[in-house]
């Protein structure tokens, strides 16, 4: 298999050029291409010397996903099926804002963690993705959304930010994320701070990444303030109770100063009662953090639901009037399965023929 040049940073390009007898400079082109560009084949690196394409192409490939399916919600949001080069098939979201330009990447083909109310879980898992696979997502909905927006729009097509909450866990894929975190910053200049890393709570890799002491903002999907019921959630993370995982979100606040975000999603009468919502407050007093209150997007067969706004509002009531800080995500894209982990089971699975065609482009 050839190497991906995607994946590579600036300086990486300098060297493998330079290995090939060419000027460094030449790699600064190269990552001009992969990165800004969108070149998905040597041939249109047009001021490259043939001779170095000719080269390059016995050795490299640039390394860019296919799209496979693309969604579009009514209101902006996209959501595209990917086939890496060996055909394995992940999902990615992008996210317009009026302010911002966001997308949501997955880390990992499945994921091995396997939450019982997500359907990510229910794929199963194949293998981790490279930091080039992770990345080439990000571009792949730049690309999509100057294919779909008018001339106007285009200029806001750029990502300028990122969540790492697609499928998979992060943190258990931890070298290829990192290396992400660090294209995305350096060469797609996407702000450390614009980036948020969010985890199931794995633990030695929260520890580990507070030493790394970056600027991005760690988001820890708790659902469950008791070890009892999170073990009921998400019964392969066992090993770490919920007062390990908040020392760990302890330590990332003094390493970063940054403030930790909590994710808990609210399933109807699992752990959306008042009683949960009093031991949550507990759990967080005197930590630097914030609450994400997330809606259960319901995934048939897996006998969750959602909890009633009025439940929903009391949950948030018992938070806020603790001083804890609480928002609730604005659910995107309902229309087009925008969950972690819908969109591959619609087109593989026995439900595809419920879905709407006409939101739907097969390439
Ligand atoms: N594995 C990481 C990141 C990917 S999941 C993690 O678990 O944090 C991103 C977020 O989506 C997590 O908070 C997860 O719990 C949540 N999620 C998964 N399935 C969902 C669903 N059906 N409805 C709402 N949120 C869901
Ligand atoms: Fe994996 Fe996150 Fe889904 Fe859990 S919620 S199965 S950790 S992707």
């Amino acid at each position: 298999m050839p190497t991906a040049l995607l994946g590579l940073n600036t300086e990486e390009l300098r060297a493998l050029v330079q290995e090939e007898g060419e000027p460094a400079y030449r790699g600064n082109q190269l990552a001009e291409w992969v990165y800004r560009r969108g070149a998905r084949t040597f041939e249109e690196m047009t001021n490259l010397p043939d001779t170095l394409c000719v080269q390059l192409k016995k050795k490299y490939e640039v390394g860019r996903s296919q799209v496979v399916t693309v969604q579009h919600s009514r209101d902006g949001t996209a959501k595209l099926l990917l086939a890496m080069c060996d055909g394995a098939r992940v999902e990615t979201v992008g996210l317009p804002y009026a302010d911002r330009f966001s997308c949501c990447l997955s880390t990992q083909v499945g994921c091995p963690v396997g939450c019982v109310f997500c359907a990510t879980g229910l794929s199963g898992y194949s293998r981790n993705l490279t930091a080039g696979e992770i990345v080439g997502q990000a571009l792949a909905v730049q690309e999509e959304a100057q294919n779909y927006s008018s001339q106007i729009d285009k200029r806001s097509c750029r990502i300028d930010h990122v969540t790492f909450m697609g499928m998979g866990e992060p943190l258990l894929n931890y070298a290829a994320t990192m290396k992400a975190i660090q294209l995305l910053n350096r060469e797609l200049d996407i702000a450390m701070r614009h980036l948020t890393l969010s985890t199931v709570g794995f633990v030695p890799g929260i520890r580990r990444l507070a030493q790394e002491q970056l600027q991005i903002t760690l988001a820890v999907s708790l659902h469950a303030p008791t070890d009892n019921l999170r073990r009921r959630l998400i019964p392969k993370m066992v090993k770490w109770s919920v007062a390990e995982i908040t020392d760990a979100c302890h330590e990332y606040v003094q390493q970063t100063g940054r403030r930790v975000t909590f994710e808990y999603c609210l399933l109807g009468g699992v752990n959306d009662r008042i009683a949960e919502a009093r031991e949550l407050t507990s759990l967080l007093h005197g930590l630097n953090c914030h609450v994400n209150l997330i809606p259960y997007n319901s995934i048939r067969g897996l006998g969750f639901h959602d909890s009633s706004p009025k439940g929903i509002r009391a949950f948030r009531e018992v938070l806020s009037s603790a001083g804890i800080q609480v928002t609730q995500r604005v659910q995107r894209g309902p229309d087009i399965d925008a969950a972690c982990g819908q969109l591959q089971q619609r087109i593989t699975g026995a439900v595809f023929n419920e879905l709407s065609l006409q939101s739907i482009t097969q390439r």
